[in-house]
């Protein structure tokens, strides 16, 4: 059972998105990180927190399915709640300094998961990012695919520590702290600044002999082939998470991120989850109406044109566009009518068609004239 994020927020099961918008923003200031200097640590995991029940929230289609279920959806099944997955930066322009604070005014990947993490020093960024190009048939019915990249991983031969008989001593060049200090400057204007000790990356602790296979680094670069999962209606730019997938080092794994690049085929336009085709169809059929067959990816639909359709007028077939990703059901099929006016015509119907102008002339009335 994921927590009650309505109580995280302070706010009824039936707020409108203006009250919890407006309960998110005044707890983003109470936990601010610099109104809380005493303890920015609890601070942090309670904006976190705040920021996850915001996500969930203020999403309809996240909403209804925790409302229903207890449970969210991160993408790809994922029920724990990241930063990646904080999708509102832009609704709060106000707030943007506390965000920037946060998160170093990196809003995008390189960033750390942890609020904090970047002030702590915990190390190199190890995460990775690939990116897989996806068909929109592809992403229509969902698919597994397998991604090959290469990533540092612990080297078996012993166990990640990069020691040959696991026998590991104060690093030499930190001492132990896993840190380095630099001090620049002088008098008032004394900058210190802290990074990673080079030597031991951050543990502190180097093999007293080092493994051979991996040369003390703990870890050796490997191809992997991976299997991921492309979910049913996966929009542009989704990225997906695997953890522990990323880059080794020092006894901590990164995760890798996959930004699915989905690509419309010529002739079908996505907006949202609704689908936009154009059918082209002659004025006697816009006139009188017709039945159309209408092919989408392997499906084939009979579509009914009403008489009197208009040129540009769409014909809409409910439930036949993307899949919803996080909630059930599907966006709507959009068929949009084109009309073709035909460029060269045989006698016959030379005369029909002046037959019917003369016909319209005699009443002083066109079609969509009266
Ligand atoms: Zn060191
Ligand atoms: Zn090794």
């Amino acid at each position: 059972m994921a927590k009650d994020y309505y109580e995280v927020l302070g706010v009824s099961k039936t707020a409108s998105q203006d009250e919890i918008k407006k309960a998110f923003r005044t707890l983003a200031k109470k936990y601010h990180p610099d109104a809380n200097p005493e303890n920015k640590e609890q601070a942090a995991e309670k904006f976190k927190e705040i920021s996850e029940a915001y996500e969930v929230l203020s999403d309809e289609n996240k909403r209804k399915m925790y409302d229903q279920t207890g449970r969210v959806d991160f993408g790809a099944g994922r029920s724990d709640f990241t930063w990646q997955d904080f999708s509102h930066y832009d609704d709060f322009s106000d707030l943007r300094d506390i965000f920037s604070r946060i998160f170093g005014g990196n809003f995008g990947f390189g960033g750390s998961n942890d609020f904090f993490s970047g002030m702590q020093n915990s190390g190199p960024n190890l995460d990775l990012i690939t990116s897989v190009d996806v068909g929109l048939e592809e992403a229509y019915y969902g698919s597994i695919r397998t991604i090959k990249y290469q990533r540092n991983a612990p080297c078996q031969a012993c166990n990640g520590t990069g020691s040959k008989d696991g026998k590991m001593v104060t690093c030499p060049t930190c001492h132990g702290s896993g840190q380095i200090r630099n001090v620049r400057g002088q008098g008032y204007f004394r900058m210190v600044s802290v990074s990673v000790c080079p030597t031991c990356n951050g543990r502190g602790t180097v093999p007293s002999q080092p493994c051979p296979v991996c040369k003390g680094r703990g870890y050796v670069t490997v191809t992997e082939n991976l299997q991921i999962n492309i979910p049913k209606g996966a929009q542009d730019q989704l990225r997906l998470r695997l953890r522990g997938k990323g880059q080794y080092n020092n006894g901590r794994s990164g995760d890798l991120y996959v930004i699915l690049n989905v690509r419309e085929p010529s002739g079908i336009q996505r907006s949202d989850d609704n689908l936009y085709v154009t059918l082209d169809i002659s004025f006697p059929e816009a006139a009188l109406g017709v039945k159309k067959q209408i092919k989408l990816f392997r499906e084939e639909f009979e579509v009914n044109i009403p008489a009197g359709t208009q040129p540009n007028d769409i014909v809409r077939i409910k439930g036949k566009g993307m899949p919803h990703m996080n909630s059930g059901g599907s966006g709507d099929l959009m068929i949009r009518i084109k009309l073709i006016v035909p460029k060269h015509l045989n006698s016959a119907q030379k005369q029909l068609i002046s037959q019917l102008l003369e016909e319209n002339t005699k009443k002083h009335s066109w079609f969509g004239r009266s």
